[in-house]
């Protein structure tokens, strides 16, 4: 089969075209990072517009460098849900028209199935998985009996890990976003401050703002002392806390599911830190490729691709859903 995919759920305008599952032909990603850097994280207004003016030349650019011609098309997977409802639309629109034109079915697809599939282009997922997503929105468990079956075992009850990530990144006036710039300078930095560990509590959920809040105290007591802060040495501190935490709930809900395989899917899966811990699990843990981490077209082609092997079509009057639930998102459901 060969998948047109469209991603627009956030500050990304991304197309991919992928056949067979595994061949990529195409993955353009127009970014508006520049543009929102500037506002310290993303507009909403501002992003629908942006990818409205860009839509069709990512589509033009992903169909020469995949040199096939419209025909060549048997199915357009676009992402449903969740995001940002402007922005989705966008994408959505465009995924319509060209179903339409083209005559193939319509595929709507989970972002964060998106996000998981990823990791089944430069390698194959073995079932029963265990996903672990850490990503700007979600921070979950998920165990997959199967392919295409979700089921959410645990979540974070406030901020998403990528979230708190950018949220210590402001406050120590870092670039935005800041989970990239945080996790270089953890690795030019000493675990020296004494952070709390979040939710320690043998569960599989999650919570962050504990640890994002003494951060940010941290930050503003040495600010009214007027104290300088080791930068390197409190991202350090913050990525050693955040990340232990966020592998052993994985590695320890891993074993007690007698899974095979950890699947680490989401923006943070890129992080340094994470990488290394998950190195010493004993179920082996497998990352998307560096490049398909943050958003892209080409996970969403991945999860469409399996999804059109299964028939899981959208009816042409579909609409985003900027909160659309994983668990309705599984195979035979
Ligand atoms: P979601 O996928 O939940 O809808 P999103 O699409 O906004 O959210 P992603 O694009 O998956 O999120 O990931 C972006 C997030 O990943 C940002 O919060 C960013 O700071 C974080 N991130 C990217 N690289 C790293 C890294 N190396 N270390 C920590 N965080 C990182
Ligand atoms: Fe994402
Ligand atoms: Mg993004």
């Amino acid at each position: 089969s060969t998948i047109l995919a469209i991603e627009s759920s956030c500050d990304e305008m991304s197309v991919a075209i992928l056949r067979n599952e595994k061949e990529l032909l195409a993955n353009v990603v127009a970014s508006q990072i520049d543009i929102h850097k500037q506002y310290g994280g993303v507009v909403p207004e501002i992003a629908s517009r942006k990818h409205v003016e860009c839509v069709s030349a990512v589509l033009r650019e992903a169909l020469r460098q995949a040199n096939i011609t419209p025909q060549d098309i048997d199915a357009i997977a676009v992402t449903k849900g969740p995001g940002l409802v402007g922005s989705l639309h966008v994408g959505m629109q465009e995924a319509k028209t060209l179903a339409l034109a083209l005559n193939v079915p319509l595929i709507g697809v989970h972002h964060i199935a998106g996000h998981i599939y990823a990791n089944n282009l430069e390698n194959t997922i073995h079932y029963p998985a265990l996903a672990l997503v850490v990503s700007g929105g979600h921070t979950e468990l998920v165990y997959m009996r199967d392919e295409f079956q979700f089921e959410v075992i645990g979540t974070t009850f406030d901020d998403a890990i990528g979230e708190a990530y950018d949220k210590v990144g402001r406050v120590l006036h870092l670039p935005y976003p800041g989970g990239p710039v945080l996790d270089k300078m953890a690795h030019e930095g000493e675990v020296t401050y004494d952070l709390p560990r979040p939710l320690d509590d043998g569960s599989y959920n999650f919570s962050f703002s504990g640890l994002k809040s003494a951060v940010i105290n941290l930050k503003h007591n040495a600010d009214q002392r007027h104290e300088e802060i080791r930068g390197n040495d409190l991202a350090a501190s913050f990525q050693e806390v955040a990340m232990d935490t966020i592998s052993s709930k994985a590695i320890k809900a891993a074993r007690d599911l007698g899974v095979k395989e950890i699947i680490v899917a989401g923006g943070v899966s890129a992080n340094k830190g994470l990488r290394e811990k998950m190195a010493n699990s004993e179920i082996p843990a497998i990352f998307p490729p560096m490049k398909y981490c943050t958003d892209n077209a080409a996970m969403i082609a991945a999860a469409g691709s399996v999804m059109y092997r299964h028939k899981m079509f959208s009816s042409l009057d579909i609409s985003v859903k900027p909160d659309f639930d994983l668990e309705n998102e599984s195979a035979g459901k």
